[in-house]
């Protein structure tokens, strides 16, 4: 092994920068050339692949988005593509290559490493945390944590004005976001793609809790949610419960961004280093995954997007404390 390339592809997450600081020293250290390609997999159709140095990386660990852009790739998607990103890579000598991404990102690099002979390392980096192989993804620690200040703001003014707010938060196939941060904030209800609500339910415990005068709450909605989002929600609600001051508050794009937190960045230089580590040790086309706390290697068609079984006991803790 002597060049190795890293990129970042697909989804943006915060702490994509603290893994692509790790790869780039942990291989100075092994006296590896890295190289960064700008944009993902089209940076390297674009060739847009430079050398790195340590200081390429400085002071970027406590910085969102990625310095080497992310971008989505069509022509990835076809053997032509793919070739001529092979073509691309070997005018530089790279005998392996780092993808920083999410599940998207690693089906590509599963069909390119199969097809030719480079191999790929992913790791995993996306705020969903929903990828198989990991108990945790680079980005979600920091998009929760976003999303908690941001519902503990709305909960001040909910209370002010005795308000219901039903608050959306990112999260498309998986509901970690809603359930971490609506635990995290107490909100009365998280609604979320792995489990059923019933609407009615809801709207009769708002009844009851009216009755009894209990009159903030908050609903966490994830996007992906089978009712339609937090605006179905509360259409819905303002239908049955004309007399609560019913209001919508939908999170976005400020989930994606912002400095890490403290784990993100633990686990983004972990995960970069233990990359550079496995192709040293020949262990190729793996996503590197930590789980209960050890480093756990994933083949790369293995490391697909996951709905995990949610313990219903987090409902009936939700429930209870709420209450
Ligand atoms: P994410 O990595 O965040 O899941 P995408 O699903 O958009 O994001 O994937 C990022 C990029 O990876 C795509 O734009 C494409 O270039 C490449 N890619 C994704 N899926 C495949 C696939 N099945 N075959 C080849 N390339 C793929």
């Amino acid at each position: 092994l002597n060049n190795i390339a890293v990129l970042t592809s697909g989804g943006d997450a915060p702490g994509m920068n603290a893994a692509v600081r790790a790869v780039v020293r942990t291989g100075i250290y092994h006296q590896l050339n890295v190289f960064g390609v700008m944009y993902g997999y089209r940076g390297i159709l674009k060739n847009e692949i430079f050398p790195m140095e340590s200081k390429s990386v400085a002071n970027i660990i406590q910085r969102g988005g990625t310095i080497l852009k992310t971008a989505r790739c069509k022509e990835f998607y076809e053997y032509e593509g793919r070739k001529k990103a092979y073509e691309n890579l070997k005018k530089h000598n790279i005998d392996g290559l780092i993808v920083i991404g999410g599940d998207g990102s690693f089906n590509g690099a599963q069909k390119f490493s199969q097809e030719f002979d480079i191999p790929c390392i992913g790791l995993p980096g996306t705020i969903d945390k929903d990828i198989a192989g990991t108990d945790n993804t680079i980005g979600f620690d920091t998009a929760v944590n976003t999303a908690i200040e941001a519902i503990d703001k709305i909960r001040d003014t909910a209370d002010a004005h005795d308000r219901l707010f039903v608050i959306e938060v990112m999260g498309r196939d998986a509901g970690y976001i809603a359930l971490h941060s609506g635990i995290a904030t107490g909100a009365e209800h998280i609604m979320m793609p792995e489990r059923k609500t019933e609407l009615h339910d809801i709207i009769e415990e708002l009844q009851a809790n009216e009755r009894r005068k209990k009159l903030v709450n908050l609903i966490v909605v994830a996007e992906g949610d089978d009712t339609g989002g937090a605006n179905e929600v509360a259409r819905r609600i303002k239908e049955s419960c004309p007399q609560l001051d019913t209001r919508v508050c939908i999170l976005g794009h400020i989930q994606r961004g912002g400095s890490p937190t403290c784990t993100d960045r633990i686990l983004a230089s972990r995960m970069g280093y233990a990359a550079v580590d496995a192709l040293l040790e020949g262990i190729h086309n793996v996503m590197i995954g930590i789980v209960n706390d050890k480093i756990h290697y994933t083949p790369l068609d293995k490391a697909v997007k996951a709905k995990q079984e949610i313990d219903p006991e987090w409902f009936k803790i939700v429930k209870i404390l709420a209450s």
